[in-house]
């Protein structure tokens, strides 16, 4: 499908931290985080795409790894805060946690009808070589992509490298490549090439058209325990009496084998 981007189209970007906010501080070397007020002095690019572009940061910006249920609900307070003011929200985000945060807020947001694309950078925005302008300029587009009256996008993806990917089926897969995640169970809502290809049989479409409903609950009495030959029933004994534990996602061989010990 051709992308029709709407040519007024209002996009809220919320910088949470990552690297993909990142300069160089020409005098020390060190790399700090900018200022997204001044965006377009770091990404000129960003005024050829003729859109109304507002952003909001977080205070002071987070290394993803520190992100959480309590910064999640920063992240929808904000979209939910904003949600008629603009067409398409874009978060920019560490890629250690991304595709968590990204799974979080698909189950956060429910009635979604807009776009919420995260991306991040493996190289800061200030480097030579960076992969954050591209990741940054084609998140908004897609944000910015209309058929019609509605968005082409309405839910949470991860745009990285070249492919829109699903939230909540994305993992991140490395932490050199640019081309960082990968969508196992579900096939790329999109690629950019020189144009962005839509797969729309695949993408989400709200019929329902309700208010968007947001939540804020989370309950974290859960535990992954991850199988490995050898290991210790007392490993297991213990997590099982953690107190008030309510769930365990166990992960196992194969297609669910266990050892019966
Ligand atoms: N440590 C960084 C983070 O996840 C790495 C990155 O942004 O890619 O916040």
């Amino acid at each position: 499908m051709m992308n029709v981007c709407k040519d007024d189209a209002s996009i809220l970007i919320i910088y949470t931290g990552g690297t993909i906010g990142m300069i160089e501080n020409p005098e020390t070397g060190s790399l700090e985080a900018f200022n997204f007020e001044h965006l377009e002095e770091h990404v000129p690019e960003l005024k050829n795409l003729g859109y109304k572009i507002s952003s909001i940061q977080f205070d002071p910006p987070m290394d993803s790894s520190e992100m959480g249920p309590d910064s999640w609900m920063k992240v929808v307070h904000v979209i939910a805060e904003h949600y008629h003011d603009y067409d398409g929200f874009v978060v920019l985000h560490g890629t250690d946690t991304m595709a968590f945060t990204a799974s979080a807020l698909s189950f956060m947001l429910e009635n979604l009808s807009k776009p919420v694309i995260l991306t991040g950078s493996q190289l800061p925005i200030g480097m030579l070589r960076t992969d954050g302008k591209e990741n940054l300029i084609t998140a908004i587009e897609i944000a910015a992509a209309h058929d019609g009256d509605s968005p082409v996008i309405q839910e949470v993806c991860i745009f990285f490298e070249n492919d829109l990917m699903r939230g909540n089926r994305t993992s991140k897969t490395s932490a050199d490549n640019f081309n960082a995640f990968h969508s196992y169970n579900y096939p790329v809502l999109a690629h950019a090439g020189i144009s962005i290809h839509y797969n729309l049989p695949h993408i989400y479409r709200s019929k329902l058209k309700k208010p968007l409903k947001p939540h804020y609950t989370f309950d974290n009495n859960i535990a992954i325990l991850k199988l490995f030959p050898g290991m210790s029933p007392l490993v297991v004994e213990n997590l099982l009496k953690t107190p008030q534990l309510k769930g365990v996602v166990m992960e196992t061989f194969g297609s669910g084998n266990a050892p019966s010990s």
